[in-house]
Order: structure tokens, then C-alpha cells, then sequence
């Protein structure tokens, strides 16, 4: 694998997110995409399932989200006809150790991530030569500066990033032109939408993040590797 995505590969990020990814998937080689099934997730969901049905779709069940979450997980990939949906849980003998009560988000909320999201994700990950991810400039500061195109330190796999460029009006206006269904959180209240103990609703005016880990200085779930470690402490997440 080489140490930089290929100029040819790069070369790809002007076209329309669709085009991108239907010429960049062939190029990166063995792909699969990480969604959460969250609020935004349909746009690329239905994205990847013009391409190819078949292609894996990593979902992380912590074992700590939303009911509702399940149940869009289960009827968006029906709607959309995804055939490869690979639903990924904790290590059963590291939760029995690491977080047997369930409570390890209370008073360790980076550890609780790295159990319940991180681990598991690079597990699944193992044998891919990239992953496609949600994420967008304008969801964070962090974000700012995100290529559609990145090369992930420590692991050698791309990361292809087709919404970087997005805003959430496109947003909107995808999900509407294509008449995706949504979240049902999302009318509730919740703009963003992760594990049940850690979400909770945004009043108007906040950000649309501010209902994520409220009330700690905790930032990022830590699926993105940095030298093949898990980041901490960022406002980042996969979708
Ligand atoms: S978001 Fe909260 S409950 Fe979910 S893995 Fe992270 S700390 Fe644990």
C-alpha cells in the first residue's frame, strides 16, 4: 500500500460526492463503509447502495444506543436494499472486565468509547484497504480542514470523506429530493445522535453537537486513528 492516497485517487475529490465515490471505491481496493445510522447517514447510505448493495456497512452497536436507532438501522437498510450490513458489538469477556455494571460511561467516558467503539471498529476493519466516513467540514472546527481524501497514519488504509465539502442545507435538500426517511430522533429534538446515556436534545440556538457528551470536556467518540491509536478529546465522529 502506498504511503500517500495516489494523485489519481486525489484527483477524484472535485467530482459530485456520487461520482467520487463510484470511481474512488474500484481504486482504494477492499472498502467498506462505517455509519451509525444517525441523523445524517442516509445521504451516503443511499449513496453507496447506487454503487454497490453489496458493500459492506460497518454499524457499531455499543450495546448503549437508542432504541429508535435500532430500528432505523434495521428498516433504512431494508429501504435502501444494503445486503452487507455488519452490526458490531464490544468483546463480551472486556465488557464482563472493563465495564461490567454498565456505568463506565459515568466516570470514564474515553475509556467507555475505546470498549465500546474503537476496539470493535478496528477489529472489523482488519483486511480493509479503506473506509468511507460522514464526516463534514462544517460539523466542527476540527473538521475544518478535511480532504475527501485522507491517508490514515498507523494503518495504511484511506479514508474517503465524500460529504467534506457538504452543508447541511445539501444535506437537507438530498434527503428531500430523495424522499429518505429520517431518524425519528431527529424531529424529537436531537440533531446529532449517538449512544442514549451520552445524546441529548439541542434547545434552539445551540450548536447541533451541543447535545453530545453534555457538560464534559469529552469531544470525539475516537474511531479516527492517529498512528493507529484512537483519537481523544475532539469534536469528530463518523457520521
Ligand atoms: S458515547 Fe457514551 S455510552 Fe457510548 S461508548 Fe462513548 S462514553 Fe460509552
Amino acid at each position: 500500500m502506498s504511503a500517500l492516497p495516489d494523485e489519481a485517487l486525489q484527483a477524484l475529490a472535485h467530482l459530485p460526492a456520487p461520482d467520487f465515490l463510484a470511481r474512488a471505491i474500484p481504486r482504494v481496493g477492499r472498502v467498506a463503509m462505517v455509519s451509525s445510522f444517525g441523523a445524517d447517514s442516509a445521504v451516503l447510505l443511499h449513496m453507496v447502495a447506487q454503487i454497490d448493495r453489496a458493500l459492506p456497512v460497518i454499524f457499531i452497536d455499543t450495546l448503549a444506543l437508542f432504541p429508535e436507532t435500532l430500528a432505523y438501522q434495521r428498516d433504512l437498510a431494508a429501504h435502501l436494499g444494503l445486503t452487507d450490513i455488519r452490526r458490531i458489538t464490544p468483546d463480551r469477556n472486556a465488557l464482563f472486565t472493563r465495564d461490567p455494571d454498565a456505568l463506565l460511561h459515568l466516570s470514564d467516558r474515553e475509556s467507555c468509547c475505546q470498549l465500546r467503539k474503537a476496539e470493535p471498529l478496528e477489529r472489523a476493519l482488519q483486511g480493509f484497504d479503506g473506509w468511507i466516513t460522514g464526516r463534514k467540514r462544517f460539523q466542527a472546527d476540527t473538521r475544518a480542514s478535511l480532504a475527501p481524501v485522507e491517508h490514515e497514519p498507523g494503518t495504511g488504509r484511506i479514508r474517503l470523506n465524500p460529504l467534506a465539502g457538504w452543508r447541511a442545507a445539501e444535506i437537507a435538500a438530498y434527503l428531500d429530493h430523495h424522499g429518505l426517511p429520517r431518524h425519528p430522533l431527529v424531529a424529537r429534538g436531537y440533531p446529532s445522535i449517538g449512544c442514549q446515556p451520552c445524546t441529548s436534545p439541542v434547545r434552539t440556538g445551540e450548536d447541533t453537537r451541543a447535545g453530545r457528551w453534555r457538560g464534559s470536556d469529552k469531544t470525539e467518540c475516537g474511531i479516527h486513528f492517529i498512528g493507529g491509536m484512537p483519537q481523544s478529546r475532539r469534536k469528530d465522529n463518523a457520521a
